[in-house]
């Protein structure tokens, strides 16, 4: 742990910053909370900024940031920071397009400082001891099913379904991002169809053909209709049996025995991270997720559903 706690800040006030970015940056002594900045939110002791360049300008002392701010426009934000020597952590997906995170990793080098382009769901306690179990597994299958209720989970948000928001893959990339770390070989999209609302910019549902150098298929299905219990689980077939991530990573079971569950602690896991690079002098950037939706944009078969209104 570095000898006086990081003093961070946020960038962004919204739902994943309260939920999460905040308790996890109490509960991490290498640590202090030292700033907000957000046009429309504040915290009540805490020093506020509009937006990220007055305090960048005012706070010298804040010496790192959590942009939590949409992917779309994060990529200036991420540039003024580094820019001014500060280090960065990135919520996901790292931006609203692939090439844009390039520039972004060579200004860190340049700086001095730690780029983390986070994934929370890798920290899901399943996520390790699975990428162990199959690393010498023969896989004959995988199986994502990744099925929740987008009213429930992002009620009234906006940016989510313009361009550069992902849709249904602002979740759907957390299962990528899982599947990219637990299997030993990579794998590439072979075709896809998105389902996108008549009325929307980004898709609602999206079903995902992918094959590995092998030829072993990788499928994935995500819809944000899923209404009563949701889904995320990624079933894997090996010849050492049926390996099943459930909740998202929260749990592992072996041909249906339960091997661990565990409580959320991915973002506890984020900022136990981000302190290690900042000490290490070290930045981490996996753009792998990205590029598989980047790639289902591109090859993807676009077909026009019902339109989506938030009010059900
Ligand atoms: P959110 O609730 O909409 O919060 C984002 C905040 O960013 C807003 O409250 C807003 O605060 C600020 N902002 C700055 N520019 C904005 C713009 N052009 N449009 C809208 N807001 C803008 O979103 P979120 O759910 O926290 O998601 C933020 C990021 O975290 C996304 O990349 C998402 O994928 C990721 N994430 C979300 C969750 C989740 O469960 N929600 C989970 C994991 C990761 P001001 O208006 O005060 O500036």
């Amino acid at each position: 742990m570095p000898a006086h706690p990081i003093s961070v800040a946020i960038v962004g006030l919204g739902k994943i910053a309260r939920d999460q970015h905040i308790p996890a940056i109490e509960g991490n002594p290498a640590f202090e909370l030292a700033g907000v900045a957000s046009r429309n939110a504040s915290l009540p002791s805490l020093r506020h900024f509009t937006d990220i360049g007055e305090m960048l300008r005012n706070a010298p002392d804040i010496a790192a940031v959590s942009l939590c701010t949409p992917p779309q426009g994060r990529q200036a934000q991420a540039r003024a920071a580094l820019a001014a020597g500060r280090h960065v952590l990135l919520e996901k997906p790292p931006g609203a397009t692939v090439a844009e995170i390039g520039p972004l990793i060579d200004l860190a080098r340049q700086n001095g400082v730690t780029l983390f382009a986070t994934w929370h769901s890798r920290f899901a306690a399943a996520v390790e001891p699975a990428r162990a179990f199959l690393a010498d597994a023969r896989i004959r299958s995988v199986q994502v099913t990744w099925k929740e209720d987008v009213r429930h989970w992002h009620p009234g948000q906006q940016w989510i379904w313009e361009p550069g928001g992902l849709g249904v893959f602002d979740p759907g990339i957390n299962a990528l991002s899982i599947v990219t770390r637990i299997l030993p070989q990579p794998f590439f999209l072979t075709q896809a169809s998105l389902s996108f609302p008549a009325n929307r910019a980004a898709p609602i549902a999206a079903e995902l053909d992918f094959a590995d150098g092998a030829g072993v298929p990788v499928r994935f299905d995500l819809d944000w209709r899923q209404t009563g219990p949701q889904s995320w689980d990624i079933d894997v077939d090996t010849d050492k049996g049926r390996l099943l991530l459930g909740e998202g990573g929260k749990t592992l079971s072996l041909d249906g025995q339960p091997l661990l569950a565990d409580e959320d602690a991915e973002y506890a896991g984020i900022y136990a991270r981000f302190a290690e690079l900042i000490e290490a002098g070290e930045s981490e950037v996996d753009l792998s997720p990205l590029v598989h939706v980047a790639d289902a944009f591109m090859l993807g078969r676009r077909i026009e559903v019902e339109p989506f209104e938030d009010a059900a």
